[in-house]
């Protein structure tokens, strides 16, 4: 494939892609209509659209929430050295590095998969997990004249369950919460999270009755309100989708919660909401809450 195809093949693959004005990072509002990419969160364009958009020298973004599309966004090549390295004592990861589709970017790289868990966008130190939004796809050009190429040229986008299916836990436990949500532990101390990744602690006996009697699902939240005189019911903006009213509840009697706006599946207890907030397998938030509380 050469750079020009790209953009076909990827809505090929049933992913939106949209016009970005060339050597820079903003779409082409003179292409789009109303002058805004809103409308390609929620369909596809043509291939028409697309011939149009690209008979002069463009950038394309590819479109991340579509078909569960999530992009991890290395910032720089030493965290993706580390990354690749991790990944080889873990086969799950180590199959998304191997076989996902990778682009290089200005100084990094993107590494694309599907998950079936919706999420809001995160930050961990070098790197950002993008499940909105869009990144330049291959053949675009950056500010800087680095073109994107692919180091991993085949469209195949991984079908991962949770963070922790490809980034370590001990880097998911620094994740930056939404506003609104406290860590009520320390993340786990030490020397960098990549070397503690290497040799992870086992679970503790008795851990998940240890992790309930001594974390409270309300020692999450800075703004938890309450809605019944007893005390029991409390609201919050959802740290799970980009929540603009209150929408995420709180039964503190019973120590459960959930999304009205149906983030989650069935109501959780303190270790899913640990689980979720971080990425994490229920297995691996056991790990570390256990090492923790
Ligand atoms: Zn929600």
């Amino acid at each position: 494939m050469t750079p020009q195809t790209y953009p076909y093949e990827i809505l090929n693959a049933g992913i939106a892609v949209i016009p970005v004005k060339y050597k820079d990072k903003r779409p082409d509002g003179s292409l789009l209509p109303q002058h805004s990419w809103d409308i390609y969160k929620t369909t596809l364009p043509s291939k028409k659209d697309l011939n149009h958009w690209f008979n002069t020298p463009h950038n394309y973004g590819v479109v991340a929430g579509w078909h569960g599309l999530m992009v991890l966004d290395f910032d720089d090549l030493d965290e993706y050295i580390k990354w690749q390295l991790w990944t080889s004592k873990n086969p799950k990861a180590n199959f998304v590095a191997r076989n996902a589709f990778q682009v290089t970017t200005s100084r990094g790289v993107h590494v694309y998969m599907r998950t079936s868990i919706p999420g809001t966008n995160k930050k961990i130190g070098k790197i950002d997990i993008k499940y909105r939004g869009y990144v330049l796809g291959p053949g675009s050009i950056h500010p800087t004249g680095v073109e994107y190429k692919t180091l991993k040229s085949v469209l195949f986008f991984p079908l991962i369950s949770s963070l922790s299916d490809v980034l370590p836990t001990e880097l998911l436990t620094q994740v930056v919460l939404p506003e609104g949500v406290k860590r009520p532990i320390s993340s786990p101390q030490g020397s960098d999270p990549w070397e503690a990744a290497m040799t992870p602690q086992p679970v503790a006996k008795g851990a998940v009755s240890k992790i309930k009697s001594t974390l409270k699902i309300e020692d999450f939240f800075t703004n938890l309100r309450p809605t019944s005189k007893d005390g029991r019911w409390h609201m919050t903006t959802c740290p799970l989708h980009d929540d603009n009213h209150p929408s995420f509840w709180v039964d503190v009697k019973n120590q459960v919660c959930g999304c009205h706006a149906h983030c989650v599946d069935k109501p959780m207890d303190v270790i899913d909401l640990y689980a979720r907030l971080h990425g994490l397998s229920n297995g691996e938030a056991i790990r570390i809450l256990a090492n923790s509380v």
